[in-house]
């Protein structure tokens, strides 16, 4: 029995989605916590066919959805996520440098966003950051360099809007397609359509980012291929490894997460097998083997002694999957 739903509705999913679907697939090695539970039904969308299955097997049945990337934002909770699961498969994990289709509009609508913007990239939405980086940077596109050290997919970093290093997708991206699990549509937006802010967007949650166009500029590779170096260097130096989601909290106005929580004394705080890290206070190390509920339970307390010390209420950057048996004081 799949994770208290009615078996029919499961079965029915399943009929829909054919045999690539599986029922209780674990998520949490999915993600890099790896921590969690399983996905009633797992989906590894090879084409838009599969995606036009999700949609109608979602209206048939009213289960939720969720998009999968490569879950390093992403905390699933022990009792698993009661719906479907869907990441792009290897078809979308694609990088493609100044194509020629879209090069005129993504030129001058680049060049609008940032003067000296002459060359793009159309990446997949399952591409890896981390090797889009790369890969742009050795064949001398430059601008794209900060995604090196975010470990997620082109899909995942659209959606939460990531950046570091003093830039963001918003400060790069052109337009992304996009396709609606809800409405079956497949649709282009663009960069003021994405409605990109701070580690947010407004796409909805059954929105998937099938591709993105973004702009960069003639660098000479070695510089970029350099700079790459510098930034994977520092975050070596000041993040720690290990099992964690980056950045729990988002910066609240004019502070750092970070430095409110580690102001509390916080830093190495354990809730049974999650620590807050003694690296950077606002990340949370999961051990091998542990649970989510720690973590949630671990997220809640750092919330409340912040709240009391301070009157700050620190939002969550990370994404809480399911239902916890614990209170992490989600929002
Ligand atoms: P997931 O974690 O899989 O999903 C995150 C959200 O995106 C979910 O809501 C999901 O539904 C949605 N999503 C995923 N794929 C798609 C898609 N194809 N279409 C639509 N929605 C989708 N983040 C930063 O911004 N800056 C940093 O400096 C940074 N540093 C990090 C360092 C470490 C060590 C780690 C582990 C994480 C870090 N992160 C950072 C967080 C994370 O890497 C980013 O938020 C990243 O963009 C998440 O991408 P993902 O593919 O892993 O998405």
């Amino acid at each position: 029995m799949s994770l208290k739903l009615p078996q029919s509705l499961v079965d029915r999913a399943l009929e829909i989605l054919g045999p690539r679907a599986m029922r209780d697939y674990p998520l949490g090695p999915m993600t890099t916590y790896r921590v969690g539970g399983q996905a009633a039904i797992f989906l590894k969308a090879e084409g838009l066919k599969d995606l036009a299955n999700v949609s109608v097997a979602l209206q048939e049945t009213g289960l939720q959805v969720l998009v999968l990337g490569r879950g390093s934002n992403l905390l699933v909770a022990d009792a698993g996520f009661p719906g479907i699961a869907v990441t792009l498969g290897p078809e979308y994990d694609t990088a493609v440098l100044d194509p020629a289709e879209s090069l005129s509009l993504a030129i001058r609508a680049a060049s609008e966003a940032e003067p000296g913007a002459d060359r793009t990239v159309k990446a997949g939405g399952a591409a890896y950051l981390p090797v889009l980086a790369r890969r742009c940077a050795a064949a001398g596109l430059g601008g794209l360099e900060w995604a090196v050290g975010i470990p997620g997919s082109v899909g995942g970093g659209v959606y939460m809007n990531a950046g570091g290093h003093g830039a963001d997708v918003r400060s790069v991206i052109v337009g992304a397609e996009v396709y609606d699990l809800g409405t079956c549509e497949q649709l282009y937006l663009s960069s003021t359509e994405l409605g990109l802010g701070y580690r947010c967007s407004a796409l909805t949650q059954s929105q998937v980012v099938l591709c993105a166009v973004f702009s960069g500029h003639t660098a000479d590779p070695d510089a970029a291929r350099a700079r790459i170096g510098e930034i994977v260097r520092w975050r070596r130096d000041h993040q720690p490894g290990g099992s964690n989601a980056g950045s729990v909290f988002v910066n609240p106005p004019g502070d750092a997460a970070g430095r409110l929580v580690e102001e509390a004394g916080l830093k190495g705080l354990r809730v049974g097998s999650a620590q807050v890290s003694v690296l950077h206070a606002n990340f949370i190390q999961a051990s091998q083997g542990g649970s989510a509920d720690d973590v949630a339970s671990l997220i809640g307390e750092i919330r409340r002694r912040v709240a009391d010390r301070t009157g700050t209420e620190l939002q969550l950057e990370c994404r809480l999957v399911g239902d916890f048996l614990c209170s992490s004081g989600r929002e």
